[in-house]
């Protein structure tokens, strides 16, 4: 039995991305839902409220890009006026975020993560399709300076395209007052497999940093996930080490996730989930919906060992 508390909420706002990564939404992948298919804002906040109900307290906003939607701090407003939450952060690749970030912060934003697979300019369109490093480097620096705490930065290495970077992006935490967090790359989709042979482990990544700077301190670290995080000696951020394919942290886990659709799941991998949209446009009743979530919340409460994993989803209509 999983004793962890669900109190985290993970939403998906929408499935388009004003980025082309090579292991996400690279540039072969041409469709997006229409808009009706996407849960409204309302229907968002609707949802978040019942979720609350039953102990969801901290809120994070992905995608997709989550700055690619219309006026997001509308969303924000209405998350924040649900009093039992008490945390709004949000994953971005950044593009947007400099131009964003003071009204984001001003609705009640307090967290962001930014992802960046490259410190190198002339590399950052090769991953990403679009040449935008200045920008996310840009944002990054806006949102230190204006308090967002803690600032994570998400990195996914690949061998042999930005695994020569470790030290860089470990030097980061020494500057910087980031959060720097190694992500194991999980392929989602078949059409990603063969990035599989390009998989940098972890394990490497961290004998690599300490080999350099010596033996990692532990840290204490503001949030909500499975990373396991040091600090380098003297530094100002630290470095966090997220292990989806090797770590099994299904018995820490306190998260459900709401896709763009509106499918609330117990698990990024699990193939069972419930229409909690469906749900609201057939106007089932607060009680029946209520029902549903409490049954999936009593599902995941019973991974008691990994569970079989399904892998055919996108993970910009689900959320990353
Ligand atoms: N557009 C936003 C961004 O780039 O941060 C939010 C959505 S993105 C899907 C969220 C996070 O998921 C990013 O940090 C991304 O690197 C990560 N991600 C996407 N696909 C992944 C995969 N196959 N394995 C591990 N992490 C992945």
């Amino acid at each position: 039995m999983v004793n962890s508390k669900v109190d985290y909420l993970r939403i998906s706002v929408t499935d388009r991305c004003n980025l082309r990564c090579i292991y996400c939404f690279p540039f072969e992948k041409k469709s997006f839902l229409p808009h009706s298919e996407i849960l409204s804002y309302e229907e968002i906040a609707d949802i978040v409220k019942m979720l609350s109900e039953t102990g969801i307290r901290k809120v994070r906003l992905t995608g997709g890009e989550p700055l690619v939607r219309r006026k997001i701090e509308s969303l924000i407003k209405l998350i924040k006026m649900i009093s039992s939450i008490s945390e709004i952060s949000m994953t971005t690749n950044g593009l947007l975020l400099g131009e964003k970030a003071f009204i984001l912060k001003e609705v009640g934003l307090e967290r962001v993560n930014v992802s960046l697979n490259t410190l190198k300019e002339e590399r950052y369109e090769k991953i990403s399709g679009y040449n935008n490093f200045r920008d996310v480097w840009n944002s990054i620096q806006v949102a230190l300076r204006i308090g967002f705490n803690p600032v994570k930065i998400n990195t996914i290495l690949f061998k042999g395209i930005n695994d020569d970077e470790i030290i860089d992006f470990a030097e980061l935490s020494l500057k910087f007052n980031l959060y720097v967090r190694f992500i194991e790359y999980f392929s989602t989709q078949n059409e990603f497999l063969s990035l599989q042979s390009k998989f940098v482990p972890n394990k490497v990544v961290k004998e690599v940093i300490e080999k350099r700077f010596g033996r990692f301190l532990p840290a204490e670290v503001i949030g909500n996930g499975p990373a396991i995080n040091y600090r380098i000696s003297g530094a100002k951020g630290s470095i966090g080490f997220i292990n989806s394919n090797e770590g099994y942290f299904c018995d820490r886990c306190n998260r459900l996730r709401l896709s763009s659709v509106g499918k609330l799941y117990p698990c990024l991998f699990s193939p069972f989930n419930i229409d909690l949209k469906e749900m609201l446009r057939g106007n089932l009743s607060e009680p029946e919906i209520m029902k549903a979530i409490n049954n999936l919340i009593r599902k995941k409460h019973n991974y008691s060992k990994p569970m079989e994993r399904q892998y055919e989803f996108a993970m910009n209509s689900i959320g990353g």
